[in-house]
């Protein structure tokens, strides 16, 4: 009897394990084909398991080894949804974890409050003895609002978390996943079953059995976001490392972001200036480099075809392509040299101290650059065209710098793309400078 318990227990816990595989399997999937579909699929699915996970931690516990018991919802889904919002946050960025965790909490709040207005109908047995159980209703919706309100929280502690572990185990990514995930779930597993207690009177060993699944949980998805991380996709680049007292200074996501877009003046897709910060640091730029006798360069990029790629290929990938683009061009000029993003596919690049040949060869080095940038379809090349206006060779004031580097940028175009136009040499010789692949 007692070996045939073990074995149910023992079963119990790698079907959990296993229920963990394919959650985990089939949302990164979703995840995954991103660029082809949209997040919203990704989105939605991780929606409708939250239902389900709801409804299962308040009523689906099963025996685990060592006397644990424990739900799948909070093991299985709850924590492999957290872990899903922060491997989200890896490739994506706060911005679009916001998206789902705002989707959640209102779309609870909503169901409570259906719900409410629902319980005041009149209703009629489907079949005899088919009544509605109101019961779970009250119950359901409380919990999932309680669960979301605390996914809100354990989202921006463990965003925190991950980045502040990068100090202490640099980039290597299963002890940052590991630990972020085990301090914000032993944290949220309190914080739930306060609401749990409350609303169903689930004792201690609930709170104990749940936090050592949970782990668990936390072991098995940290080395399935490593794999899938490593195999499919290499997380971005160093980022800002936001302050943990900033979370509590602001309180939510929104504010948070918007505070950090604010202070940094950074464009979201792709993470280099904005164009305000072009109007005002770039113009104090050209000013004080005319005021001090010091070239400068200002280079307007534009990418070739851009409408065509985005019409071939959609406009995720061509979202993709233009934070490649953006990361292409930071990588060719010196950490010194300016970068923003002018428009929709226009960068302006401000470089302090170039002038004549070296403006050009900084345009050039930027539009092979571009044209070398990696793309998983050959034909998914794009090319850039390139303006270039020196100061004080062509003008000592940002306006006037501005419309000549556009004219040359339109002059390239016309000439054929992907190439480079500068000033016209001293001896006149070529109406124009070009530098062509
Ligand atoms: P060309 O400059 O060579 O004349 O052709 P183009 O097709 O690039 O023409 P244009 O500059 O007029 O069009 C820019 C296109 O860039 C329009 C739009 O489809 C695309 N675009 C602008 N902003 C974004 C963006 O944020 N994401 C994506 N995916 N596409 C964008
Ligand atoms: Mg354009
Ligand atoms: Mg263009």
């Amino acid at each position: 009897m007692g070996d045939t318990y073990r074995m149910l227990e023992t079963n119990n816990a790698l079907l959990l394990a296993g229920d963990a595989i394919l959650y985990f399997a089939a949302l990164a999937a979703l995840f995954r084909i991103r660029n082809r579909i949209g997040l919203g699929g990704f989105f939605c699915a991780l929606g409708v398991m939250h239902f389900l996970e709801t409804y299962l931690a308040s009523y689906f516990y099963v025996a685990l080894p060592l006397g644990i018991v424990a739900s799948p919802g909070s093991t299985v889904l709850f924590t492999g949804k957290l872990m899903l919002l922060l491997l989200l946050y890896i490739r994506e960025d706060a911005k679009v974890v916001r998206q789902p965790i705002y989707g959640l909490l209102f779309g609870n709040v909503l169901l409570f409050a259906l719900a409410f207005v629902m319980r005041h109908h009149t209703l009629v047995p489907l079949t005899a003895g088919r009544g509605a159980d109101f019961g779970f209703l009250n119950e359901i919706g409380g919990l999932m609002v309680w669960g979301t309100a605390i996914l809100f929280f354990d989202c921006i502690l463990i965003i925190l978390l991950y980045e502040r572990s990068r100090a202490w185990f640099g980039d290597n990514l299963l002890p940052r996943l590991l630990v972020s995930g085990a301090v914000v779930l032993t944290l949220d597993q309190v914080a739930f079953f306060i609401g749990l207690t409350t609303l169903t009177g689930a004792g201690l060993p609930v709170l104990i059995g749940g936090w050592v699944a949970k782990m668990g949980a936390v072991v098995i998805y940290s080395v399935l976001v490593a794999v899938y991380l490593k195999a499919f996709e290499r997380p971005l680049g160093l980022r800002h490392a936001p302050r943990i007292w900033d979370v509590f200074d602001t309180l939510t996501y929104r504010e948070r972001y918007e505070d950090l877009l604010g202070r940094t003046g950074c464009d979201a897709l792709t993470g280099v200036l904005d164009r305000h910060s072009l109007e005002s640091y770039g113009r104090r730029a050209v000013e004080s480099a005319a005021a001090a006798g010091r070239p400068l360069a200002l280079l307007l990029i534009d990418i070739d075809h851009f409408k065509a790629f985005n019409d071939r290929f959609g406009h995720a990938a061509g979202d993709v392509m233009l934070k490649r683009i953006a990361a292409e061009i930071m990588a060719a000029v010196r950490l010194s040299d300016f970068t923003y993003r002018f428009g929709g596919e226009e960068f302006v690049v401000i470089a302090d101290g170039y002038n004549g040949d070296d403006a050009i060869a900084v345009g050039e080095r930027i539009r092979r650059a571009i044209a070398s940038a990696p793309s998983a379809d050959p034909a998914g090349k794009v090319t850039a065209s390139i303006g270039v206006a020196t100061c004080a060779g062509d003008a000592s004031g940002y306006d006037k710098l501005f419309e000549i580097a556009d004219k040359r940028l339109y002059e390239a175009k016309a000439l054929g793309r992907n190439r480079v136009i500068g000033a016209r040499p001293p001896n006149g010789e070529n109406p124009v400078r070009l530098v062509k692949a």
